[in-house]
């Protein structure tokens, strides 16, 4: 029995992080004593080289530390080594090193002072990046330059202890550093409240099959060591100290989960059929080559897009010919007999290399992206064709071009296409010259001339994420205009339905690889307007597999005409989420949660 004063039945609500539920005792690591730093001028120039003398030393101390963690990071937990030596980088990092140092010097401040203010900066350039991935990696840097100012100022890390009994640590924030430090076989759970979706810790538990909620605020204060907690992952809630009848809801929530979890992982190999044999086919897509042993683990198809902007922005020149070669034939090799849909670059837009002269567009979105940089830009389109054809002599390859709005795009991309395989025959290197051509339908002009495109093309393949954004003018990227960002919009499934009858009719197939592939939310629909493939990121395939093999194309037609005779989102919502719930009760109350983390 809990004492009088604990809450009872308390719920806090944070963000969903890593899927699962679990019930047991919290484990409140303390604060991690954050350092508080006063403002401080040294009262001398002889004093400002001691200081700066301080903070190297500092960061040799840091160094010594993460090394020694790194080597005692445990067997089955190396892959996770390479957070550590992102850590040992940052200490060597301008933002960081340089700019304290500078700090130090032209203000004549203490060094904790200075590395605060170096951290406040760059918190600041960071806040700058769209990309919210790459923007919620100035944790990174928070947590490297917390470590260097327990050196500073003598602070003891708090230390880990190893648990006796299962617990869910709660704490402020986890380093994934911290995390190598801990018993892991009795960690059942985190909760920390900062952090969001993208952040280490979040990435972290969904890689250890650990359920997680972050972003939870005021977990420390609420919760103290020996509460009973319900942690549910998969909805971002916590209970502190349920009561019996919570308890066994969430024991029979729990249950429930893992079965459906050990069922739908179990079909992800069979293949995408129908209960009445109609076959789909379900791939993946990927950026990076590393991507596929996940690919493979899940049971995908193929490869359905191949976003190949990676090896053009990670560095700052473009890459060769044979660079691109060697990744391709590799992705081709490994995937072979399946098929590898590359698409050619999509630079412009948000994604620009530091290199490019085309940084300052007023409408980047309606600039020069994708293939109207190819076309423009021929010598960078050449290398890259090259280096697709050469590859395909290495596997099912298909070439895909990305928003395609008229016939002389694909007739142009098509010809260089030519000419470079006659290169390419006269220099006696092999390939396949039959290789497959599509066109990506993301602008709307290109649904309007889908009879036309079709006869240049050996099948298509709807980007949503695009045709989204520019049918219903919503940027995909802004978040004040999200909600209307709506896959179920009347004037979206018209579209998606038009793509697909005018292809059919020329006899080609039609993929779909924006994000709406991927949400099994959606499924019924595609597979009822005659979508062939449905490509999306791997977590999504097994949830998505699953609802296909447990329909059938009849009812799956017939709903889809139903949909498509409503004019407004809310009526297609409430049509499609009341169908959901009836017919694919446990993928709609797990799937979508599922399909967001790496499970
Ligand atoms: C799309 O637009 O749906 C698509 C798949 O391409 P990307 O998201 O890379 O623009
Ligand atoms: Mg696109």
């Amino acid at each position: 029995m809990a004492p009088e004063a604990w809450p009872q039945n308390k719920v806090l609500k944070g963000i969903a992080a890593s899927p699962g539920i679990i019930i047991a005792p919290a484990h409140v690591l303390a604060d991690r004593n954050r350092v508080q730093v006063f403002y401080r001028y040294l009262g001398s120039r002889h004093q400002v080289a001691e200081e700066q003398e301080r903070f190297r030393e500092a960061i040799i101390r840091t160094q010594q530390e993460l090394s020694r963690s790194k080597e005692a990071i445990p067997e089955d937990f190396r892959e996770h080594a390479y957070i550590v030596d992102t850590h040992l980088l940052i200490l060597q990092d301008r933002l960081l090193l340089d700019e304290t140092l500078r700090l130090i010097q032209e203000e004549t401040i203490n060094a904790e002072w200075a590395l605060k203010q170096a951290v406040k900066e760059a918190q600041k350039l960071f806040g700058q990046i769209a990309d919210s991935y790459i923007r919620s990696r100035v944790q990174d840097i928070e947590d490297v330059s917390e470590r260097i100012m327990r050196h500073l100022t003598g602070t003891n890390p708090s230390s880990f202890t190893n648990f006796k009994e299962p617990v869910i640590i709660v704490a402020q924030n986890l380093s994934p550093v911290d995390t190598t430090q801990m018993s892991l076989e009795r960690v059942q759970g985190f909760i920390t409240e900062m952090g969001g979706k993208t952040s280490h810790i979040a990435i972290m538990a969904q890689s250890l099959r650990i359920p997680a909620v972050v972003g939870l605020e005021n977990a420390v204060r609420e919760i103290d060591t020996g509460y009973t907690l319900v942690l549910d992952g998969l909805s971002g809630t916590v209970i502190i100290n349920p009561d019996v009848e919570t308890m066994s809801i969430y024991l029979g929530r729990k249950k429930q989960f893992e079965n459906f979890k050990a069922e739908i992982n179990r079909s992800s190999f069979l293949p995408a059929v129908t209960l009445d044999d109609y076959p789909t086919r379900i791939l993946a897509n990927i950026e990076f080559q590393d991507e596929l042993d996940l690919v493979l683990d899940y049971g995908a198809d193929g490869i359905g897009l191949y976003r190949t902007e990676f090896l053009y922005l990670r560095q700052h020149y473009l890459p060769t010919e044979e660079e691109l070669f060697e990744d391709y034939k590799t992705v081709a090799h490994i995937m072979k007999p399946k098929p590898v849909t590359i698409r050619t670059l999509d630079i412009g837009g948000d994604k620009f290399a530091s290199y490019s002269q085309y940084v300052h567009e007023m409408n980047p979105a309606l600039g020069l992206r994708a293939i109207r940089f190819s076309l423009k830009e021929q010598q960078v389109f050449r290398s890259q064709l090259r280096a697709i054809l050469r590859a395909s002599a290495f596997g099912a390859v298909r070439i895909m071009f990305p928003l395609i709005s008229g016939v002389q795009e694909v007739l142009a991309a098509r010809q260089m296409l030519e000419e470079i395989k006659a290169e390419l025959r006269q220099e006696g290197l092999t390939f396949d010259s039959q290789i497959p051509v599509g066109v990506m339908i993301e602008v709307p002009a290109a649904v309007m001339l889908a009879d036309l495109l079709a006869q240049e093309a050996d099948f298509f393949s709807i980007g949503t994420n695009d045709l989204i954004q520019y049918a219903l003018a919503i940027d995909r990227g802004n978040k004040y205009v999200a909600e209307m960002y709506q896959p179920l919009h009347p004037a979206v499934l018209r579209m998606v339905k038009h793509v697909v009858d005018t292809a059919h009719a020329a006899d080609i197939p039609v993929a779909m690889c924006g994000e709406m592939a991927g949400d099994p939310l959606y499924t019924p629909i595609l597979l009822g307007l005659g979508v062939d493939e449905l490509s999306m990121n791997v977590t999504s395939i097994p949830v998505v597999k699953r609802i296909v093999r447990m329909a059938t194309l009849e009812e799956a037609k017939e709903f889809a005409n139903q949909v498509l005779q409503l004019g407004s989102i809310d009526a297609v919502t409430s049509l499609v989420t009341n169908f959901m719930a009836r017919r694919f009760p446990e993928v709609f109350m797990f799937g979508r949660e599922l399909v967001n983390s790496n499970y």
